[in-house]
C-alpha cells in the first residue's frame, strides 16, 4: 500500500520521499527512496527529513517490539524445553510525528480485526492524526499480502469509506481526499 501511496502521490505533483523496509518493489518513477533496515532505522530517516515535509504518511508495518539482543552467531539448542527471548518496545515513528511541536499533515494506518471504527478513532485521537486509514484485516483478499484493499478512512469531523478496489486506485482515491482535508487546514 505505500509504494501505491508513494505513486499516486507522485502522480498527483508531490515530491515523493519513500522510507521502506526491504521489499521486491521497484521505486515508483519521480520518488527518492530511503531505505532502512530496521523500525529504528525507519525512525532515524523519518526524523532526518520530517521538517521538509507537508504531509506524512505512515503506512509501514513497522513492529512494535524487537529481540533485546541480536545474537551473532545461531543459537544452539540447550537440554530446556523452553527458550525466551526478551522483546523491548520499538519507537512509535507515527506517533513521534503527531506529537512534534509543528507536525505535518498526517495520516496514519490501522490494521483491525474487530471495532475497527473504535480502534481507528482511539488511535487517531492517541497518536495525534490529521487522518486514519483502517482496514479489517480479518477478511480474507484485502490487505496483507493481497493486490486489492478496501479502507475506512476517520478525521476529526467526519469519515469515508472507499470500497474494494486495487491498491493503486485506492492510493489514488486516498490520495485525493487527504489532499482535500490538506488544504481545508
Ligand atoms: O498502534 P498501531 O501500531 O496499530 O498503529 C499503526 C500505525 O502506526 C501505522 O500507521 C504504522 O505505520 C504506525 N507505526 C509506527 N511505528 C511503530 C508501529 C506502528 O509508525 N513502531
Amino acid at each position: 500500500m505505500g509504494y501505491a501511496l508513494a505513486q499516486a502521490a507522485a502522480e498527483a505533483g508531490a515530491r515523493v520521499i519513500l522510507v521502506s523496509g526491504p521489499v521486491a518493489l521497484s521505486v515508483p518513477p519521480g520518488c527518492e527512496r530511503l531505505s532502512a533496515q530496521s523500525a529504528q532505522q525507519m525512525h532515524d530517516a523519518v526524523m532526518q527529513r520530517i521538517s521538509e515535509v507537508d504531509i506524512f504518511i505512515g503506512c509501514a508495518a513497522v513492529s512494535d517490539y524487537r529481540p533485546a539482543v541480536c545474537e551473532d552467531q545461531k543459537i544452539k539448542k540447550t537440554d530446556s524445553d523452553k527458550l525466551t527471548l526478551t522483546l523491548i518496545k520499538n519507537p512509535d515513528i507515527l506517533g513521534d510525528v503527531g506529537a512534534l511541536a509543528d507536525p505535518p499533515f498526517t495520516l496514519g494506518f490501522a490494521a483491525e480485526t474487530q471495532q475497527i471504527k473504535q480502534y481507528a478513532q482511539r488511535k487517531l485521537a492517541a497518536k495525534k492524526l490529521d487522518m486514519i486509514a483502517a482496514n479489517d484485516v480479518s477478511k480474507q483478499n484485502i490487505g496483507f499480502n493481497s493486490d486489492n484493499n478496501a479502507l475506512s478512512v476517520y478525521w476529526e469531523t467526519g469519515e469515508a469509506v472507499l470500497p474494494v478496489a486495487d491498491k493503486l486506485h485506492l492510493a489514488r482515491q486516498l490520495i485525493e481526499l487527504v489532499a482535500e482535508k490538506y488544504k481545508e487546514k
